[in-house]
């Protein structure tokens, strides 16, 4: 995934939208693209910091709403009670460990097809406008399986 042309691509999709283009908006995406790493807002303001020093926290949250409305990004609700924020350009879905809070992302190229029929069934069943669909699916990661001892038995 080449991420420059990620970014033009995801600057383009922002301005199709009408949204203009500033520093702090190119400058967080381009965080969010290059970082899988699902930063909390905090985690962003240290990694900008030498681009944007005096950016306030509540640009960045502004900025992020901004990108979560326009579809590009995603917020994850993480078990410390805060949210975490990931780069939605490539749709894939989380595999999260209930132990230590780890996010892993999963692509796989018939998740396309599997969130559709979800959207398409509830539409169908409640008549929602449908505005989101994440999928996640919880666990205990491999690190947590030894340190807990859970790893002796088969795989499920
Ligand atoms: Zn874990
Ligand atoms: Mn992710």
């Amino acid at each position: 995934m080449p991420t420059n042309s990620t970014l033009n691509h995801s600057l383009g999709r922002l301005k199709e939208q009408g949204v203009r283009i500033t520093p702090q908006r190119e400058i967080i995406l381009d965080y969010l693209i290059t970082h899988h790493n699902h930063p909390s807002v905090d985690t962003i303001r240290e990694g900008i910091e030498s681009k944007l020093p005096n950016l306030s926290i509540a640009t960045i949250y502004n900025t992020l709403k901004l990108l979560v409305d326009k579809g590009l990004v995603i917020e994850l609700p993480n078990n410390d009670g805060g949210i975490r924020y990931d780069f939605f350009g490539f749709p894939h879905y989380h595999a999260i460990c209930e132990n230590c809070g780890k996010i892993i992302d999963i692509f796989d190229d018939e998740y396309p097809d599997i969130v559709n029929h979800v959207r398409e069934t509830t539409k169908a069943k409640t008549g929602f406008l449908i505005t989101g669909t994440q999928l996640e699916v919880s666990g205990i990661c491999p690190d947590c399986q030894r340190k807990l001892h859970l790893d002796s038995g088969s795989k499920q």
